[in-house]
């Protein structure tokens, strides 16, 4: 599944969709495109003691994804299988969060 973001179209950075200035050469010339949705696990820890919206969910892993692409996305696992480097692409985008799965 491919990833929403922002690319700037004076030095081609791909940025995150909340940016309205490319971080790299400040340019305002941004557009809307998408990534593809694959990386690898970066980094993540438990959820034992979840928001209320989540709380029947708990415990479960928050993921820091390394986009193949460069950028670094967090997001939740679907599954339980957590380990650092493990192949992950994007499976669904649910109320704004990301949902990764292992590939
Ligand atoms: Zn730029």
């Amino acid at each position: 599944m491919k990833l929403p973001v922002k690319k700037c179209k004076q030095c081609d950075s791909i940025l995150y969709t909340s940016k309205y200035h490319c971080t790299n050469c400040y340019s305002d010339e941004l557009e809307l495109t998408e990534i593809d949705g694959k990386g690898k696990i970066y980094s993540y820890t438990k959820i034992h003691a979840a928001p209320k919206q989540f709380a029947d969910q708990a415990p479960y892993y928050v993921i820091l994804v390394h986009l193949d692409q460069g950028l670094k996305v967090t997001g939740r696992l679907n599954g339980n299988d957590v380990q650092i480097d493990t192949p992950v692409e994007l499976d669904e985008i649910k109320e704004r969060a990301y949902f990764f799965k292992a590939r």
